[in-house]
């Protein structure tokens, strides 16, 4: 049976949450920081997008995902997309980086992802446990 949308902004949330415990325990200066606001309101062209002030670390976070995408490449959501855009808010937070430098490739490293617009996931925390696909799609 497929699954509503509902459920799958509840699993979006889910693996937000795994890869942020994971960069906890990799980055321990996150601890303390709130968790980004997840929101399913994400017009156009891209997937997702991360919004936060660099070096900020008590600002409100937010990472919008497009509805479209989660129902149509559930798996790149989860596996691509979510992560890159957590690096995003992680990197911007403790290292004040804007856009795909160079602290955002260390987040993403220490996601076990390649640190490339278009991600190919080689890393799944526990929690997450879902199957890789590789799909280029475009992320801000
Ligand atoms: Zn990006």
């Amino acid at each position: 049976m497929a699954k509503s949308l509902e459920d799958l902004q509840r699993q979006c949330h889910r693996v937000m949450i795994a890869y942020w415990r994971v960069a906890q325990r990799k980055f321990p200066s996150l601890v303390g920081v709130p968790m980004p606001e997840l929101k399913f309101n994400l017009r156009g062209r891209a997937v997702g997008r991360a919004t936060y002030r660099a070096g900020n670390r008590l600002h409100q976070t937010t990472i919008a995902l497009k509805n479209e995408y989660l129902l149509s490449n559930t798996v790149e959501m989860f596996n691509d997309t979510i992560p890159h855009e957590v690096s995003h808010i992680i990197a911007g937070v403790l290292f004040r980086s804007t856009g795909h430098d160079g602290p955002w490739r260390q987040v993403m490293a220490a996601f076990g992802l390649k640190a490339q617009r278009f991600t190919y996931t080689n890393f799944i925390p526990d929690e997450v446990k879902l199957r890789v696909a590789m799909k280029g799609q475009k992320h801000d």
